[in-house]
């Protein structure tokens, strides 16, 4: 059986050109579903490293590689995934390999995440003869505007596949360590309008129309019911209504308004009944107002829940090449959303946070910055995680 410190070394002769990757991919970043330059270099690269597969063009600009280990033992199949994309915000730090694209830069550290994948297949694919099974490279293109995890999946990414995992670059956390959660790790994400119609009129007589501000506060208010008397207080879910138009003058009641929301939850049951309970509310505020109500739900992104046994084997991977003082136990989920839910609907997975730096600005900042000296520390994960299960499988 190898051991952490050859991996380790190996890790370490490549990290320089991973770093460089970094920079290179942070320089020229490009936003969902746009990142064409970014998938051909990242081709070029796995060209280069020598891949046993090798499809390009997955649900848009994804990319899935393949190594496979020599050793014959138990055949298991690992996916890992890296998102590829940026943001659209103007990057204000002044690093050499600031963004040269107006507008649009890495400020979720996907360039980190992507550098620290190429990487792990540079490695992996100097350890064939240590590890039976494959290992599959999923470079996700549209992690940002939610998709391309759900295209990726249709395009073939997790058939056969027995488990997943993926890593996200964490500000405030020390590089070198990482933050890991068994179960609820992200929330669901889904979205809602509520158009009300009542009817305009002259502002100065609101008792001719129907005053569909007047009624979309009271939607707003009694919302905020949800999550304090409808759900179990241990519960966590927001209901956010983040949108709110109407109206064009001072005087005038407009005939409709608008409102969008966003709704968050851990568990699958609050995510069945919310969009039931946000809709009888609504309704029956319009109702008792007079008003009509026109009510859409938009079902997004599942939760991130972690399985047990991979997070455990993530434990171990992390004590042993990063030291068990560097693992740490992560003591509440996000209420954020990540669409790397959407491979978890077909085999057991985790994702991990990898610290990238205690005074690091948060992420979607314009100054945020994955920066190097995470890297190699996410490349040994990888590695070791896929070593560990190819050849052992889950503790
Ligand atoms: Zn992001
Ligand atoms: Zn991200």
């Amino acid at each position: 059986m190898i051991t952490s410190r050859k991996v380790k070394s190996i890790v370490e002769e490549i990290t320089p050109e991973a770093q460089n990757i970094r920079r290179h991919l942070h320089k020229y970043p490009e936003l969902s579903d746009l990142e064409e330059e970014t998938a051909s270099y990242i081709e070029a690269k796995l060209r280069m490293i020598g891949l046993d597969s090798l499809e390009t063009n997955v649900g848009g600009h994804g990319i899935i590689g393949t190594i496979k280990g020599t050793r014959s033992e138990n055949f298991r199949r690992l996916a890992i995934r890296a998102d590829i994309d940026a943001l659209p915000i103007q990057e204000t730090c002044d690093l050499p390999y600031k963004s040269i694209h107006t507008g649009v830069m890495h400020a979720c550290g996907h360039d980190g995440h992507t550098s620290v994948l190429l990487g792990t297949a540079a490695a992996l694919a100097k350890l064939r003869a240590e590890f039976s099974g494959e290992v599959r490279l999923l470079f996700q293109p549209a992690e940002e505007t939610v998709g391309g995890a759900v295209r990726m999946c249709a395009g073939g990414a997790m058939e056969g596949v027995d488990a997943v995992v993926a890593l996200h670059g964490w500000p405030g956390m020390a590089p070198g360590r990482i933050g890991v959660r068994s179960g609820a790790m992200m929330a669901s994400s889904d979205t809602f309008d509520i158009i009300i119609k009542g009817a305009g009129c002259h502002a100065a007589m609101p008792h001719k129309g129907i005053d569909p501000i007047v009624v979309g506060s009271m939607i707003v208010q009694a919302l905020q019911n949800i999550s304090s008397r409808e759900c179990s207080p241990t519960d966590s879910v927001v209901v956010s209504v983040t949108c709110f138009n109407a109206g064009t003058a001072y005087n005038i009641i407009p005939g409709s308004a608008e409102l969008k929301g966003t709704v968050r939850c851990l568990t699958a049951e609050n995510r069945k009944d919310l969009p039931i309970k946000i809709e009888r509310i609504a309704t029956g505020i319009c109702e008792a107002m007079r008003a009509e109500l026109v009510f859409k739900y938009h079902l997004g992104i599942g939760m991130t829940i972690n399985d047990q046994g991979t997070t455990d084997l993530v434990r171990v991977v992390g004590a042993e090449y990063l030291g068990a003082e560097n693992v740490i136990e992560l003591d509440e989920p996000s209420m954020g959303a990540e669409d790397f839910a959407a491979y978890m609907e077909y085999a057991p997975g985790t994702m991990f946070r990898l610290g990238v730096g205690v005074n690091t600005t948060n992420l979607h900042t314009p100054a945020y910055n994955f920066g190097d000296e995470a890297v190699a520390p996410g490349i040994e994960m990888f590695a070791g995680i896929a070593l560990k299960f190819l050849n052992e499988g889950p503790e």
